[in-house]
């Protein structure tokens, strides 16, 4: 830093916790680091050592809150600060750490709120699969901000989730076309789990072909036409697929379609939902039900206190689904078993 850049010092990261405020100069060649807090709207400024810069400020805070800060910034300084791999009783309680476990997200556009959840649940390793760029009109319903536009997906999500957690993340990023791509097979290979969160069945069909190939548990999330409701499909190897669940319910035009076609990615469903209306509140829930699915499949044979939730096929309406759910906030829940003519996991 120059030493003319002295009116506005930022810390990646800290900007989006707190509540803005007007920044004080700062003059860098006295303080290298400097942390910005702001609480209530009144700030401190708090240097590397702990020293509080701003004296003028610390009426605003009692002594727990000002060692509180000086903890902080001294761990900011160490790049020591991992709020969501530190232990903590409020998650430790109810489930284990999952630093060891590996997830592969595909569709990071109405999919992104879960790997941001499945790291604060303490998933420290994760995959990323997205051609697309984030652009304006994604931000609606997407975690990441302005600071993240025109970036691939996978680098803004991937960006944004070092920010949030101290940066203490293994993140595979691959701005790839999945039926092009030559890491796919491998990268869900080595995963504990796949996340399915793309927007065309084509891509569901495919990926489900080889989650069941490799044997890689496969949770499938996508929201319905204008926003209304959505559908989660928890997948188990030996236990039924993404196949198996159209066959059930009777979706075999589609497969009829998919099996024919010699380049899968064509193939068009009118359940494919590209650049659909929906808020983002809407698909978040749609999301964190299937992060908690996530979790069930992912803590499957440890020792933990977190109940598992719903049938491994749930439809679930958000305000009314036409000619499926009338109701808002309720839903249809079934455990989809294997499907004794599946072309996909029919051994
Ligand atoms: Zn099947």
């Amino acid at each position: 830093m120059s030493q003319n850049q002295t009116n506005e010092y930022r810390i990646p990261g800290l900007e989006d916790v707190g509540i803005p405020g007007k920044r004080k100069p700062i003059n860098p060649q006295k303080i290298s680091e400097v942390i910005d807090v702001y609480t209530a709207g009144k700030g401190a400024m708090i240097d590397t050592n702990g020293t509080l810069v701003t004296q003028k400020d610390a009426r605003n805070f009692n002594p727990d809150q000002l060692s509180q800060l000086q903890n902080i910034s001294t761990s900011m300084a160490n790049n020591s600060l991992h709020p969501y791999h530190s232990a903590n009783q409020r998650r430790d309680a109810l489930m284990p750490p999952l630093a060891e476990m590996r997830v592969t997200v595909v569709g990071l556009g109405g999919g992104a709120p879960i790997p941001v959840e499945l790291a604060k649940c303490g998933v420290e390793k994760f995959t990323f699969f997205d051609m697309d760029v984030l652009s304006l009109e994604n931000l609606i319903r997407h975690p990441c901000g302005i600071e993240y536009i025109h970036l691939p997906k996978v680098d803004a999500v991937s960006q944004y989730l070092k920010r949030q957690s101290g940066q203490k993340l293994s993140i595979a990023q691959y701005a790839e076309d999945i039926f092009t791509s030559m890491h796919l097979r491998a990268e869900i290979a080595k995963s504990d789990l796949l996340i399915v969160a793309t927007d065309t069945e084509a891509s569901r069909f495919f990926l489900n072909e080889i989650s069941v190939e490799l044997g890689v548990p496969t949770i499938f999330v996508g929201m319905f036409e204008g926003g209304t409701g959505g559908e989660i499909f928890a997948a188990v190897p030996g236990e039924g697929c993404y196949c198996c669940l159209a066959e059930h319910i009777g979706r075999k035009h589609f497969i009829n379609t998919y099996v024919k076609a010699t380049r899968k990615g064509d193939c068009s469903s009118t359940r494919d939902t590209s650049a659909m209306p929906g808020l983002g509140v809407d698909q978040g829930i749609l999301c964190h039900i299937a992060t908690r699915k996530a979790l069930d499949i992912l803590l499957k044979n440890k020792n933990h206190k977190l109940p598992p939730v719903g049938k491994n096929w749930i439809v679930f309406s958000i305000c009314g689904i036409t000619n499926v759910l009338s109701d808002s906030l309720t839903s249809i829940q079934m455990d989809i078993p294997k499907h004794a003519s599946c072309m996909t996991c029919h051994e």
